[in-house]
């Protein structure tokens, strides 16, 4: 039988993981990013970590969420806040002055996820980029005034 175990490479799941295989089954063992094989010892036919699932990644939004500028995966313009709301780098700088207008943190630079299988499903065409367009304006005057204060302050103490 095979049985798929979220965070089976914890040490709950690390026990029960080790149960089952003991018992003859074939485990299927979700990792954390952070221990993808941890704790795991045996016949485990397959060890899915964070990267190769379909959760905990970033959408790569397909525009600016201010101008609408298409940032395609492989954009150096693209910039997300912690949130990964998303504009482009001429915006986040003339505009917004690294304010995130939703939450008031500072943007880095968007990671490119590669087109190369590098390493199973993790790549851009198994885990392709959002085509959901998240066009919000914003009130250059409104946000100027949001950010006079925040601004003044590195994204590390807002
Ligand atoms: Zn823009
Ligand atoms: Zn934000």
């Amino acid at each position: 039988m095979k049985i798929v175990i979220p965070g089976g490479t914890g040490q709950v799941g690390g026990i029960l993981s080790r149960t089952l295989i003991a018992r003859g089954h074939d485990v299927v063992v979700l990792g954390s990013r952070h221990h993808p094989t941890k704790a795991v010892t045996g016949t485990v036919s397959e060890v899915v970590t964070a990267h190769q699932r379909n959760d905990n990644m970033l959408e790569l939004r397909p525009t600016c969420e201010n101008c609408n500028k298409p940032l395609p995966p492989d954009s150096t313009e693209a910039r997300i806040c912690s949130f990964e709301c998303t504009f482009c780098a001429s915006c986040v700088d003339d505009v917004l002055t690294n304010v995130c207008p939703n939450c008031g943190g500072g943007f880095c630079p968007r990671p490119i996820r590669p087109t190369t299988a590098w390493n199973g499903a993790a790549h851009l065409g198994k885990r392709p980029a959002s085509t959901q367009i998240t066009h919000r304006p914003v009130n250059a005057a409104a946000h100027a005034l949001f950010a006079a204060s925040i601004r003044q302050l590195p994204p590390e103490q807002r």
